[in-house]
């Protein structure tokens, strides 16, 4: 008999390693859950606020993207039993079991914890490139900015995609220099962080580039309130507590994300709600039968694809031996990437491991603003998604 193994997710984490799994043509039965009926490429979110694409390019049918002898399952987790091996979508069907559970069911979004703002989204120049729906409102709102402050926050919650907050206000600074407004509007990073980036050699070219470009940088400030009448955005000090008030024309929010409440509430999370794996074998610290990766996982490592890309390869091979009760030899060293969109053409290809070591892929020096990198990001990078990614070569 086939042994089974449910996926939960269908975003680039679960597809990739689903794919990767039927490739190997092993006696398993797989099963992917997601409610969605539609797959999103989530970094192409960041040309399309600046206007360089239309959003339904980042989107396929969620059944075209499901691998073929995979079983979709349309419907939503609500919880799982570890001990039982079950997984639950409701109270009324019986539960799903496993012999292995594979729990990629991406990072949740928190907008009510930033009070008024779900309410002024798509009002009065507040938009947000981390949602689909919402993204159509970056790019309206950046050609509509024509005097006064353009804010770009980034909240003190982890997040995916640590450097798209300021990918979207570089492109935002560029376009606003090409119809002569540049004089005009206030740019600013206005940040709950303490410094621009993590990794000092790409944190370095980025300050030169705010510095010449006369961008402004806040830190330490925390959005917690946008008054959408007002156009008031209210930020916390993370050091001080003191709330301070800024006026904004052009308001790019970055709401709080955490783990998705039903991993948060489960026996499976760690303190911080995660899925609780080993950071380098990707095997749940307690069940054996359980590995994760992508956004959801307490991997500690800048959650981005290029990060899964990586670790699903890792997360298979250890799996795979665990299934033989061989010793899990595959290691994920932390590998993650950026292409930090510096502007209309330029790319500055960041790639770092856990320690923050760059782990660059190039024979040159990839802190250097590029336009090959700004072509890898706007028509490589989406091209090996699609083909190759999604079909389960991570290469
Ligand atoms: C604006 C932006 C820019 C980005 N830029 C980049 C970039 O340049 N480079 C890069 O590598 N990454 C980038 N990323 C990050 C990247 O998109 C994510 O890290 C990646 O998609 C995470 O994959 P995942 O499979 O963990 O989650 P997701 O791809 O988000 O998929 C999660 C899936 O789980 C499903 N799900 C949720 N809850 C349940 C449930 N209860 N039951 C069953 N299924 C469930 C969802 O429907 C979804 O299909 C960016 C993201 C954003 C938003």
């Amino acid at each position: 008999m086939k042994k089974k193994i449910v996926i939960i997710g269908g975003g680039t984490a679960g597809i990739t390693t689903a794919a990767m799994l039927k490739n190997k043509s092993l006696n398993f039965e797989i099963s992917i859950i997601d409610p969605s009926e539609d797959h999103y490429y989530q970094p192409l979110w960041t040309l399309v606020g600046g206007g360089i694409f239309n959003k339904e390019k980042s989107m396929k049918k969620m059944k075209d993207v499901i691998p073929s002898g995979t079983t979709w399952i349309q419907d939503s987790v609500k919880t799982f039993d570890p001990e039982s091996n079950s997984v639950y979508l409701n109270e009324q069907t019986d539960p799903i079991t496993y012999d292995y559970l594979i729990i990629c069911p991406g990072i949740q979004i928190d907008w009510d914890k930033v009070k008024g703002l779900r309410e002024a989204m798509g009002k009065n120049g507040v938009c947000s490139n981390y949602d689909y729906n919402y993204v159509d409102y970056t790019w309206k709102f950046i050609q509509k900015t024509k005097s006064g402050n353009a804010l770009f926050t980034y909240p003190n919650t982890p997040i995916k995609c640590g450097g798209a907050p300021q990918k979207i206000m570089y492109l935002a600074e560029e376009f606003f220099r090409k119809v002569n407004q540049r004089n005009n509007i206030n740019v600013e990073f206005v940040t709950a962080g303490e410094r621009v980036f993590g990794v000092q050699k790409y944190r370095e070219a980025l300050e030169r580039i705010i510095k010449d470009r006369g961008i402004n940088t806040s830190f330490n400030l925390n959005l917690t309130k946008v008054d959408g009448q007002n156009n008031i955005a209210f930020f916390t000090n993370a050091k001080t507590g003191e709330v301070v008030e800024k006026e904004y024309n052009l308001l790019h929010a970055v709401p709080p994300m955490s783990a998705p409440d039903f991993i948060k509430e489960s026996p499976i999370s760690d303190n911080a709600g995660w899925v609780d794996v080993d950071k380098f074998t990707l095997q749940h610290n307690k069940y054996k039968n359980i590995f994760s990766l992508g956004d959801a996982s307490s991997l500690p490592t800048s959650k981005t694809g290029a990060a899964i890309r990586k670790e699903a390869p890792v997360l298979v091979n250890n799996l795979v031996l665990y299934d033989q009760g061989k010793e899990l030899i595959h290691k994920y060293n932390g590998y993650t990437s950026c292409p930090l969109v510096t502007g209309y053409s330029k790319v500055i290809m960041a790639e770092f491991d856990y320690d923050g070591n760059p782990l660059e892929s190039f024979p040159f020096d990839q802190s250097k603003e590029r336009y090959s990198m700004f072509l890898a990001k706007k028509y490589g990078i989406p091209f090996m998604y699609w083909n190759a990614m999604l079909n389960g070569y991570t290469g």
